[in-house]
C-alpha cells in the first residue's frame, strides 16, 4: 500500500509543499506531490503532525471512513488536459476568480487564458470535489475503433514482415534481391518490378513481406516513433568475416525491440567461410544455434550462388507459424507508412504496410499530419490493385501532403472526420513543440519505480575500450535489486552515435559514455528529445551515480550547455607556456570563462577541464565569435593536433525540483 504525497497532505490539512518539506526533514526522499510513500511512512508523518498516534482500530476505521467519504464526495469530471483556466471554470460551473484563488492555494499562478497541466488539474478538481477523468483524444477514440477487442472471430493468419540487418557489405542487399526472385508468380502480368520500400514474396506455403530498407538504423528510427512493424529480423553475417560491430549493434537493436531473429550466414561460397567461428561468436552474444544446443535458427546461404535461399524462406515461414501472427481483414484498414516521396505526376505518394483491415480504393484516411482519399493502390510489381489486406505493402496516392516514415495510417468513415483529425493532430504537435521534451532521466528512476512505472533501468554503454565495457556492464547489472533490475541493452566500443540515441528513445534507456564523446547529430537529437546522456571518465562514478539514482538520492543534475566549437588548424609551441592551438571558431562564441572545455579527436574525448588561455593575436580576450581565428591553450595538456575539435560549455547545477 502506498499513498501519494498530495493525498497525505490533503488528509492532514497541509499543502503538498509543506508535506514534501516535512518528509525531507524526516529523511524520506520524495520529489514532489505525485511521489508515493509507503503506508508506514505515512503513519509516522500522521503521528508527527497530529502529535499522537491513533489506536490501531480507530485508525483503520477512520481510514475506511475517509476513503468512503472521498469516494462519495468526488464526482467524475470528464476533461481534456491540459486545460485552460477559463474552460475549467466553465466546465465545473464556477467563476474564474474562484478557480484562480484555489490555484493560488495550490501555489500555482495562472491567468484566465493559461493552461494547467494534468497533475494540477487533478488536484484542482479534487479541491472542488471532482475526480478528473481524462477525456479520450479523437485519435484514442479512433484507435479503439481500430482495435477489435478480444473478439478473435474475424482474425486470420497474416504473413510475416521481415527486415534484414547486419554489418555493411555482408550481403543484405544481395540477399534481398535473391529473395525477391523466389516469388512463384514471377513478374505479374503487366507489372514491372518497383522499389517501393517493401515487397512480397509469394510461396506455395505462404507469403513473406520484406522491408526493402536493410539496416538497424531504419528499424530503430521507426521504433523510436512508436512503430514496430517487423515480426522477424534476419541477421546477415558474412561467413568469412564473422560478427562485426554493426552485427552486434543490429542484434542488440532487435533484442531491445523483442523481435525474434534468424541468422543467415552468407557468402558460404567463399573459401574463407568459417562456420564454426560464426557459431561460436553467435553463442557468445546469446544466440547459440540449434545444432549447438541453443534455440537460434541459423541458415547457411550464398546470395551469389543462390544457395540456401529456399531453406531460409522455409525457416521464416516456420518462425512465423510459431508466432501465430493474426489480423482481422474485415475492418477499416490501419497501417504504417514505410516510405514517402513527392512525385511530379501523381503528387505525394507513400508506401504503406497494411497491418490490419483491408485498404480499398476510395477509402478516406488520416496519416500523420496529412489526410486524403485513396486514388490508387499499386503493389511492388507495379500492378494496380483494388484493395490490399494485412501485411501487404502498397504504394498509395491521393494524400494531401507527404507523410513521414513511421506515421500511422487510419481509414476513417468520412472526410470531415479526416480533416478534423489532422487539424487536431497539427494542433497537438504544435503544443508538443512548445513544451520541452521530457524523457526518462536517471534522477527520475526512483520516483518512477515508486509509482510502479519502472521496474527496469535500461542502459546503453559506449566506451573507448572493450575492457571497460565489460567491467561496467557487469558492475552495473549487479546493482539490480528485486525492485529495479539493471539491464545493459547495448554496449559497444566507440563514440555515442545517432543510432544509440534512437535506441535510447525507442527503449526508454539512459546512455552512458565512458571516455568517449557524442557526435553532433546524436547530440542534436538527444537535446531535442530530452535523452539522458552522461559522460564519465571514472568507473566508480558511473556505478555510484546509478546506485544513487536507484536509491532516489542522485544529487542535482549538472547541466552542460554547449557554447562553441573550435577546430584546431595548427599547433604552436610557445616557450614556457606550453602548446597553443591556432583555431577557427566553427560554431558559437568561445568564451574565456567557460566552466568546461573538452577536446575530441574522432569522437574520442582526450581532454576535459579548464581553458587556460584564449587569445586573439597576442592579446588575451574574453570571447571570440564564429568564423574568427584564435589561440587556445589548455591546462597541462599539450598533445593536441590539427583537426582536433575543442568545445566549450557552460556548466550549471540544476537543483532537483520539488
Ligand atoms: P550490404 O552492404 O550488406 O547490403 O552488402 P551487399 O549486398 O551490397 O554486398 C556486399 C558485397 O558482397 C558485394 O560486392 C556483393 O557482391 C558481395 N556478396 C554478397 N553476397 C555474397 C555471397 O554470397 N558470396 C560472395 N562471394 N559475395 C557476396
Amino acid at each position: 500500500m502506498s499513498i501519494r504525497v498530495y493525498e497525505l497532505a490533503k488528509e492532514l490539512g497541509c499543502s503538498s509543499k509543506e508535506m514534501v518539506q516535512k518528509l525531507n526533514d524526516l529523511h524520506v526522499n520524495v520529489k514532489g506531490h505525485m511521489s508515493a510513500i509507503g503506508e508506514e511512512t505515512a503513519e509516522i508523518v500522521r503521528h508527527e503532525l497530529l502529535g499522537k498516534k491513533e489506536p490501531e482500530k480507530k485508525k483503520q476505521k477512520s481510514k475506511k471512513k475517509a476513503e468512503e467519504k472521498n469516494e462519495a464526495r468526488l464526482k467524475p469530471l470528464n476533461l481534456k488536459v491540459p486545460v485552460r483556466v477559463k474552460d475549467f471554470a466553465q466546465k465545473i460551473n464556477k467563476s474564474v476568480p474562484e478557480v484562480i484563488k484555489k490555484l493560488i492555494t495550490l501555489k500555482v499562478m495562472a491567468a484566465v487564458n493559461q493552461t494547467i497541466d494534468e497533475e494540477t488539474t487533478r488536484l484542482l478538481a479534487q479541491t472542488f470535489g471532482f475526480a478528473l477523468e481524462k477525456e479520450l483524444t479523437k485519435e484514442e477514440t479512433l484507435l479503439i475503433k481500430h482495435k477489435p477487442s478480444s473478439d478473435t472471430k474475424g482474425m486470420l493468419t497474416r504473413s510475416p514482415v521481415v527486415t534484414l540487418m547486419g554489418h555493411v557489405d555482408h550481403g543484405k542487399t544481395s540477399l534481398l534481391d535473391v529473395l525477391r526472385e523466389s516469388n512463384i508468380t514471377g513478374k505479374e502480368a503487366g507489372g514491372i518490378t518497383q522499389h517501393i520500400g517493401a515487397y512480397e514474396v509469394k510461396l506455395p506455403k505462404g507469403n513473406v513481406t520484406f522491408l526493402d530498407t536493410p539496416g538497424h538504423q531504419a528499424f530503430t528510427a521507426m521504433r523510436s516513433r512508436g512503430a514496430t512493424i517487423t515480426d522477424i529480423v534476419i541477421i546477415v553475417v558474412a561467413a568469412d568475416d564473422g560478427l562485426m560491430p554493426q552485427t552486434n549493434e543490429a542484434i542488440n537493436h532487435a533484442k531491445a525491440a523483442g523481435v525474434p531473429m534468424i541468422v543467415a550466414i552468407n557468402k558460404m561460397d567463399l573459401p574463407g567461410a568459417d562456420i564454426d567461428k560464426v557459431k561460436r561468436q553467435l553463442a557468445d552474444v546469446g544466440l547459440t544455434s540449434e545444432d549447438w544446443g541453443g534455440s537460434t535458427i541459423t541458415v547457411e546461404v550464398s546470395a551469389k550462388k543462390k544457395t540456401g535461399i529456399k531453406k531460409l524462406l522455409e525457416m521464416i515461414l516456420l518462425e512465423a507459424e510459431m508466432l501465430e501472427l493474426k489480423a482481422d481483414p474485415n475492418w477499416l484498414a490501419k497501417g504504417v507508412i514505410i516510405e514517402s516521396k513527392l512525385s511530379r505526376g501523381s503528387g505525394p505518394t507513400a508506401t504503406m504496410l497494411v497491418q490490419s483491415g483491408t485498404l480499398q480504393l476510395g477509402d478516406i484516411f488520416v496519416c500523420g499530419l496529412t489526410h486524403g482519399k485513396i486514388k490508387s493502390l499499386v503493389n511492388d510489381q507495379g500492378v494496380r490493385l483494388e484493395k490490399a489486406g494485412p501485411s501487404m505493402p502498397v504504394e498509395i496516392s491521393g494524400i494531401s501532403d507527404v507523410p513521414m516514415a513511421g506515421d500511422e495510417f487510419y481509414v476513417v468513415e468520412d472526410e470531415k472526420k479526416a480533416r478534423d483529425l489532422s487539424v487536431g493532430k497539427n494542433e497537438s504537435l504544435r503544443q508538443e513543440k512548445l513544451m520541452p521534451a521530457q524523457r526518462f532521466i536517471l534522477e527520475d528512476l526512483f520516483d518512477r519505480a515508486l509509482e510502479g512505472k519502472t521496474q527496469e533501468l535500461k542502459i546503453i554503454i559506449k566506451s573507448d575500450v572493450q575492457g571497460s565495457l565489460e567491467a561496467l556492464s557487469t558492475s552495473l547489472e549487479e546493482l539490480g535489486t528485486k525492485d529495479i533490475s539493471v539491464n545493459v541493452i547495448h554496449s559497444q566500443v566507440g563514440g555515442i552515435s545517432e543510432s544509440d540515441v534512437m535506441l535510447a528513445i525507442a527503449s526508454d534507456a539512459v546512455i552512458i559514455g565512458f571516455h568517449v564523446g557524442i557526435d553532433n547529430k546524436a547530440k542534436e537529437i538527444a537535446k531535442k528529445k530530452g535523452v539522458d546522456i552522461r559522460l564519465y571518465r571514472i568507473i566508480y562514478e558511473v556505478i555510484n551515480d546509478v546506485r544513487l539514482s536507484m536509491e532516489g538520492l542522485l544529487e542535482p543534475t549538472i547541466r552542460e550547455t554547449f557554447l562553441a566549437r573550435a577546430k584546431v588548424l595548427e599547433v604552436f609551441k610557445i616557450g614556457k607556456l606550453g602548446k597553443i592551438c591556432g583555431c577557427m571558431i566553427v560554431k558559437g562564441k568561445f568564451v574565456r570563462n567557460a566552466e568546461l572545455v573538452r577536446l575530441y579527436r574522432n569522437d574520442e574525448c582526450l581532454y576535459e577541464g579548464k581553458l587556460e588561455s584564449l587569445k586573439r593575436y597576442k592579446d588575451d580576450v574574453k570571447e571570440v565569435g564564429e568564423g574568427l581565428e584564435c589561440g587556445i591553450g589548455l591546462n597541462k595538456f599539450d598533445s593536441m593536433a590539427s583537426d582536433d575539435i575543442i568545445e566549450c560549455f557552460k556548466v550549471e547545477k540544476i537543483v532537483r525540483k520539488l
